[in-house]
């Protein structure tokens, strides 16, 4: 999470905002106003890399619906965390691949860190 103070863009997520505050989310740069980063503390935001649709659940409804301890436990370790998610298929592209990917990222962007 970079702030570069001569780069503004419209936040990715709701499109509205205008900020300087921008991320990598799987390779694409993803302004992300402090609003909606804030937003993460609660939520989980997904952004589709195919379509660029944004998805915002919150956390504690994801985890109260997933059944899979492994899955579970993988989204347990980032509810405290802000982050954006990006995925290469959305609800509307793969919606049975969409937790998969989430717990895939986990494991990617954690290893040996915490
Ligand atoms: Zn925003
Ligand atoms: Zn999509």
């Amino acid at each position: 999470m970079e702030d570069h103070l001569n780069v503004k863009g419209h936040c990715h997520v709701c499109r509205e905002e205008m900020t300087t505050i921008h991320t990598e989310v799987a390779g694409l740069d993803v302004f992300v106003c402090e609003k909606c980063l804030e937003s993460a503390k609660q939520n989980f935001i997904w952004i589709c890399v195919s379509c660029g649709s944004v998805y915002i659940r919150p956390k504690a409804l994801v985890l109260k619906r997933l059944r899979d301890p492994r899955l579970k436990e993988a989204y347990r370790q980032c509810e405290d965390l802000q982050i954006i998610q990006g995925i290469e298929h959305c609800i509307e592209c793969a919606p049975e691949k969409i937790v998969e990917y989430v717990a895939a990222a986990k494991s990617e962007k954690c290893g040996g860190h915490c």
